[in-house]
């Protein structure tokens, strides 16, 4: 059986992610670092709305602690192998260049760029071996326009995106595709603290997006009607863009 894992899925967009890919009838994992109560809460959306999930807690920056995980499930899964995998962990940690810590540089490159190399690298195998797979990474508006106040967020969502486009050509002949989303500002815990009333002035479509309206391209990117697209950064912004 094909299972979808989903990092960063206790809660906001990797929650969302999972409960649509689970409703398509995946059976999903969802990964989170810390947040028991909001994975066991998305656990138990998907299961009684009828869907199968997992829960697979590890910090995706630490590579013993992804091998040791995953190990153990495929110990539990024999048969099975995690066709479609979502990076959607990530960690904003703002702050002004010229006062910029290097815990707050290291955290966020740690969590969103080395935590995509360490998973993505551990399940590529199987996928080439299956010869299908769908990787999905959770990129940013930050990471194309460039933010004030990120430039540690900037950085690790634009090399993303970088690594997004190099590993698509890669395995493109084994039907694996690889993209990336790119969401404006999106209603979450992450941006629950920002003043919305004021930045919603600058978004066209007058209003901050929903994860749904994330998952849902998501789930997009997942389906076999996504086949022919690869290396492709697609944004969710509602016409917010320089
Ligand atoms: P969120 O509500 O703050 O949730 C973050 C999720 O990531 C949580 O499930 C958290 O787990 C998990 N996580 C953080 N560090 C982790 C680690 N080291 N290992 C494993 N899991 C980790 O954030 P969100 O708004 O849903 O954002 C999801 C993704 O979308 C992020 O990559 C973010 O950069 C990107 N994004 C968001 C927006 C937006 O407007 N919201 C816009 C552009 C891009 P715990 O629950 O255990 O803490």
């Amino acid at each position: 059986m094909k299972y979808a894992l989903i990092t960063g899925g206790s809660r906001g967009l990797g929650r969302a992610i999972g409960q649509k890919l689970a409703a398509q009838g995946w059976p999903v994992i969802l990964n989170y670092r810390s947040d028991a109560t909001a994975a066991e809460q998305t656990q138990k959306a998907i299961v009684e709305a009828g869907g199968t999930a997992e829960l697979l807690p590890f910090d995706v920056s630490q590579p013993e602690a992804i091998e040791q995980a995953l190990e153990q499930w495929q110990q539990h899964h024999p048969n099975d192998y995690i066709a479609v995998l979502v990076n959607n962990a990530g960690i904003r940690r703002d702050n002004l260049m010229i006062f910029m810590q290097n815990d707050e540089w290291h955290q966020v490159i740690d969590t969103t760029l080395n935590g995509f190399f360490y998973l993505t690298r551990r399940l590529l195998k199987e996928m080439m071996t299956h010869r299908w797979g769908r990787i999905v990474n959770m990129a940013s508006l930050s990471g194309i326009k460039g933010l004030p106040g990120q430039t540690n967020y900037s950085a690790a969502k634009a090399a993303l995106i970088g690594a997004t486009k190099a590993l698509a050509q890669e395995v493109a002949p084994r039907k694996i595709t690889v993209n990336a989303i790119a969401p404006g500002f999106i209603e979450t815990d992450m941006t629950k603290e920002l003043n919305q009333a004021e930045l919603k002035k600058m978004i066209p479509v007058g209003r901050f997006g929903k994860p749904e309206e994330v998952a849902a391209l998501t789930a997009f990117l997942v389906s076999d009607d996504a086949a022919y697209i690869t290396g492709e950064t697609i944004s969710i912004n509602g016409g917010l863009y320089t």
